[in-house]
């Protein structure tokens, strides 16, 4: 018998789990095979998504060791850091992704395009839907071991009218802006167009100060200063108007604060006009209304007229990750589906399913780790950890180390620096053992969330792809064996450990970077040097080529400003 499967959607005659479809034998050979002794029997592995996170497990995987079936509503793998260049033209749509059957083809995987609704947890079947003329239909699929990748949504906090926003998450989602955007300005020099409409067609409205936010804002101020008056000699530059709408005091709010005040004043300098503490409170169909704190506290009711509103805050949970949450007693954040550092699911059958990238969240035990780095600096001094007697500076080695790995335990790490200080510190200024892990009680000790980013999702792709290449090895065939594989995360990988690489972000003709020990701002050079980053990390040698000629399009030619 051969490894290759005849077919990707078989069903079976029967129906069966708990709601009675059809289950589709995916990996026919496997079964037909079953007992010749000739088929290695690989586990079923099904991976739900194919964003970052997933597309990382799949260039990790070693061919051979599981029967791989993704499924996914997209059949391609999209590069988002690009996305919002891809809104004014700067790089065209299909530079910007990776057919997800090139990928698979490397480990013979299968592709469903299909969405996952349901996971049936003790039967091990996914319950999958697909649309087809008009008629949905669902069946099961089974597995060995689960991935669920499936992203997140846009955040909309409750606000109304945001279906006449735009959004920046999809392929689909950037053709739309770049469309409306371009049908604006042919709009705005109609001889019936009247000068305040015009003012309203040319005036774009972000809501959202975070890194998608600010670098559609930047882009838009680029592409209006490069290729405007090329092609809309009529538009006086100072009829467009860019307006930023951000709810904290501070726009890259999650970065260092030199930096944020870098775009600040780059925005200030270009005429973008920054709008802090404030909150949109509704969205009409041609301008939005939204509060403002200014600085004597007082609270003032604005609103834009705008032709184009992007609405980027935050992500939130997909209604499908949140029907899990729901299934499993102890789930209960509800931001993501919560793993154990192996990111297994917690609540799910051990070592059966794991949840990666913006859908999940790791269980962290900070007071656990803090501890581990005081002894690392115990055993560096030579002393036993017990023994140790706590300086200030010492505690700030451990602070500064716990950074690093937990980016997100900065609050913490403030509160525990102030009860440090406060602490009844004895003669000589230092605490000892008992007393620094008295101190570690006081604080919230959960550490829950990490970033929504590729980062993040990347490289935990990358840990589970080298993870299940191990447990491949070391106990083959596992589920599909009938062994019981409960155990086995902990007994041969080790736990996830994130590494915070830093965060960059484009703020027009120039890129701030956010990495540890180092910040950095600049012009020209500076987004060269963001640009080869992601470059480097860009996925196929066809990603790059495409790139590549539109960045040199752009340089020759410039944008093209076509409603396509
Ligand atoms: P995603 O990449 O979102 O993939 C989710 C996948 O799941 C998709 O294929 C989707 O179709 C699929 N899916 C959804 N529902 C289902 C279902 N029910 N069944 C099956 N499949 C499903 N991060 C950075 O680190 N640096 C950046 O510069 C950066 N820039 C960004 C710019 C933009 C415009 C955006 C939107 C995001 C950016 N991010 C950036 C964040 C980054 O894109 C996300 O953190 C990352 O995509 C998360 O990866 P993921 O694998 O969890 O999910």
């Amino acid at each position: 018998a051969m490894d290759v499967p005849v077919s990707e959607l078989a069903l079976n005659p029967e129906r069966g789990g708990p709601k009675n479809l059809p289950i589709a034998r995916v990996l026919v050979d496997d079964d037909e095979s079953e007992g010749k002794g000739t088929c290695k029997h690989k586990p079923k592995l099904v991976i739900l998504g194919c964003g970052w996170g997933s597309v990382a497990i799949l260039k990790t995987l070693q061919a051979d060791q599981y029967h791989v079936t993704v499924v996914s509503p997209s059949n391609y793998f999209l590069f988002t850091p690009f996305l919002p260049s891809a809104t004014v033209g700067t790089l065209e749509l299909r530079s910007l992704v990776e057919p997800i059957r090139t990928i698979l083809a490397r480990i013979k995987g299968h592709f469903l395009q299909a969405e996952a609704e349901s996971v049936d947890f003790s039967e091990k079947l996914v319950e999958v839907s697909q649309i087809i003329d008009g008629e949905k239909r669902h069946f099961y699929l089974p597995y060995d071991k689960l991935i669920i990748g499936v992203g997140s949504k846009t955040n909309t906090h409750g606000v109304e009218g945001l279906e006449h926003c735009q959004f920046l998450k999809t392929i689909d989602d950037a053709r739309k802006i770049r469309k409306r955007a371009i049908g604006n300005f042919e709009k705005a020099v109609l001889p019936t167009t009247s000068d305040e409409e015009r003012k309203r067609l040319l005036s774009f409205v972000i809501c959202g100060g975070g890194p998608t936010g600010i670098e559609f804002a930047a882009e838009i101020y680029d592409m209006l200063n490069e290729d405007l008056i090329r092609h809309y000699p009529r538009i006086l530059r100072n009829e467009v108007s860019v307006h930023v709408i951000q709810s904290r005091s501070h726009i890259l709010n999650t970065y260092d604060e030199a930096l944020s005040m870098y775009a600040e004043d780059r925005f200030a300098r270009d005429h973008v006009e920054v709008y802090t503490n404030a909150r949109v409170q509704e969205v009409k169909q041609d301008r939005i209304v939204f509060s403002e704190k200014t600085e004597d506290g007082k609270v003032i009711t604005k609103e834009i007229p705008y032709g184009l509103c992007l609405w980027s805050t935050g992500v939130s949970q997909t209604d499908f990750a949140k029907n899990l949450a729901a299934k499993l007693d102890k789930q209960t954040n509800k931001h993501a589906l919560e793993t154990d550092t192996h990111l297994r699911l917690i609540g799910a059958p051990m070592g059966d399913v794991y949840a990666i990238g913006d859908c999940s969240t790791v269980q962290y035990n900070l007071a656990q780790n803090i501890m581990t780095f005081l002894r690392e600096i115990a055993w560096e001094k030579g002393k036993d950890p017990k023994e140790v007697h706590l300086t200030f500076k010492d505690w700030q080695t451990v602070a500064q180390r716990v950074k690093k790995r937990f980016p997100q335990a900065g609050q913490h790490l403030r509160r525990l620096d102030k009860l440090f200080q406060q602490y009844d510190v004895d003669k000589s200024g230092t605490l000892d053992f008992n007393e620094f892990s008295e101190l570690l009680s006081k604080i919230d000790n959960s550490l829950t969330s990490l970033p929504a980013t590729a980062q993040r999702a990347h490289q935990q792709g990358q840990y589970l792809g080298r993870k299940l290449n191990k447990l491949a090895q070391v106990a083959p065939g596992m589920r599909a064996n009938g062994l019981l594989d409960g155990d086995l995360d902990e007994t041969y990988y080790k736990a996830f450990e994130y590494k915070h690489l830093g965060s960059l972000a484009y703020v027009g003709n120039a890129a701030v970077f956010d990495v540890q020990g180092y910040n950095f701002a600049g012009g020209i050079a500076a987004v060269y040097l963001w640009r080869s980053a992601y470059f480097a990390q860009s996925v196929s040698l066809r990603t790059r080529f495409l790139l590549f000629m539109d960045w040199a399009k752009r340089a020759l030619f410039g944008r093209d400003m076509m409603d396509l």
